[in-house]
């Protein structure tokens, strides 16, 4: 080899180290070396076709669109119960709400003249964080009982700012029957006709909250949160009331969607979502923070172009059709999370574990929890150890999902749609990786896998206690 090749090759491999090295760097992200801060930002309704990075054709969300793009995009996370009260109590207790009491054969939901609320028992994710320094805020709806005992701030949250149910409840007497009620123009719908409380902490400071604005206070709540608390870590729970009907968007964003005013309402959302980021980054604390997006339920479709579109899912809320509480699940992370489509199946109750093992806190060991550890699946899209999805209407299971397959032991229409109770012996079952719209039941070709499904059951049943019902009481 002359001393020209020889050089060559020693140019040659200087370059291919030094690629490597590049290559490294951008293939193992660099961890967080401090608590990482997170941010969950909830909404209330939206379907798993109401995004543009889930196939929106009009609604335009470029900032959810950009988390999914520079984060995981998961399109088999499901919310924890296809309504309200439930799927939060789920979220934040990492339990389903079956053991806490959350869910009711008799309510479905919380409401204003509600007894009680999330039992103090229970240990929220909040209160998890707390144990090793988190500041906490829970900014929006809460809708885990509105009686002091039961608000935020004695929940493990230091700071509230919300209406502490869904923005319909409260509806000033005389109007209009309730489904009667909305058949009117959207534009005769007013936000003083809701007497929605808002609440600081657990002070009432507006009633009833100007729900035109709510959407953007709420989010700029949140962007004043993350500023005043940037010194240590900081876990903020942002619980959109919206897009739950009634629908209101600030002047702003009246009338700019071309979906309409849903549009305009989920436009206003992502607006906050761009604002949040924005802050983190100006801040220097997006490489240690986590963003988390997702909804409580399903669209509530009889409201029809006021409510959301579950995509190719079957139905919307309150069922256990996919719709009901399959949902949009985007993961952001900059440096921390490996950027990618996650096909894995995962759970609003996972958040718990999630964020525990990333915050070093232990789990409790007590009580049985739901959750499961998705770290490994958001750091280096390992397969998550969650295998099932467990479909609870009030306290009795109407399906089971166990890897691609699920199975429906009861179906049940809702809110006057989708027909009436039905029992299923066989279970009806769909593979959902090939068929997410549960159009085509195949149980008669797969006897093997309903025993696997039945074996599961009968074992998550084997050390159940159902919590005493927290919901079913009313003044
Ligand atoms: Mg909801």
């Amino acid at each position: 080899m002359n001393i020209k090749s020889k050089l060559f090759v020693l140019l040659t491999t200087i370059l291919l180290i030094s690629c490597n090295e590049k290559l490294e760097k951008v293939e193992a992200p660099s961890r967080a070396q401090t608590k990482p801060n997170f941010i969950i930002i909830f909404a209330d309704d939206l379907g798993y076709g109401d995004l543009g990075a889930y196939g929106n054709p009009t609604i335009k969300t470029p900032n959810l669109d950009r988390m999914a793009y520079e984060g995981q995009k998961w399109t088999n996370f499901y919310a924890g119960a296809s309504v309200c009260t439930p799927s939060r109590a789920a979220l934040l207790t990492g339990r389903l709400p079956v053991r806490s009491g959350m869910t009711s054969n008799k309510q479905r939901v919380l409401f204003p003249d509600s007894k009680n609320g999330l039992p103090a028992s229970e240990i929220t994710l909040a209160e998890q964080l707390k144990t090793v320094g988190y500041k906490t805020a829970a900014i929006g709806k809460w809708h885990l009982g509105h009686k002091e005992q039961y608000l935020p701030t004695n929940h493990g949250f230091d700071y509230y700012f919300g209406i502490p149910y869904s923005n319909d409840m409260d509806m000033i007497g005389g109007l209009k029957p309730y489904w009667e009620y909305w058949k009117q123009p959207n534009d005769s719908i007013k936000t003083e006709h809701f007497n929605v409380p808002l609440f600081r902490n657990t002070e009432i400071i507006e009633r009833p909250a100007n729900q035109n604005t709510i959407t953007t206070r709420y989010s700029d709540e949140t962007v004043s949160y993350i500023k005043e608390n940037k010194e240590e870590p900081f876990f903020v729970y942002l619980a959109h009331n919206l897009p739950h009907i009634p629908l209101f968007a600030s002047d702003t964003f009246k009338g700019i969607s071309e979906r309409g005013l849903y549009g305009d309402v989920l436009e206003e959302i992502d607006d906050g979502v761009g604002k949040i980021l924005k802050t983190l980054e100006d801040e220097g604390l997006a490489e240690n923070s986590i963003v988390v997006f997702t909804s409580d339920n399903g669209p509530w479709l009889p409201f029809k172009l006021n409510g959301g579109s579950a995509g190719l899912l079957r139905a919307g809320k309150g069922s256990t059709w996919e719709g009901g509480m399959r949902e949009p699940g985007i993961f952001w992370g900059p440096g921390q999370i490996k950027p990618g489509l996650i096909t894995e199946v995962g759970s609003t109750m996972d958040l718990f574990a999630t964020f525990s093992k990333m915050a070093g806190v232990a789990l409790p060991e007590d009580r049985i929890l739901d959750s499961h550890d998705l770290s490994p699946t958001l750091f280096d899209q390992e397969e998550t150890t969650r295998k099932s999805i467990l479909y609870y209407r009030g306290t009795e299971i109407y399906a089971a999902r166990l890897g691609d397959f699920k199975a429906h032991f009861i179906t049940q229409g809702v809110y006057g749609q989708f027909g009436p109770r039905e029992e299923h012996d066989p279970p009806l079952l769909y593979n959902l990786s090939h068929d997410p719209s549960e159009q085509f039941d195949i149980a008669d070709k797969h006897p093997d896998i309903l025993k696997q499904i039945d074996l599961l059951i009968a074992e998550h049943k084997s050390n159940l206690v159902v919590g005493k019902d927290q919901l079913a009481d009313r003044e």
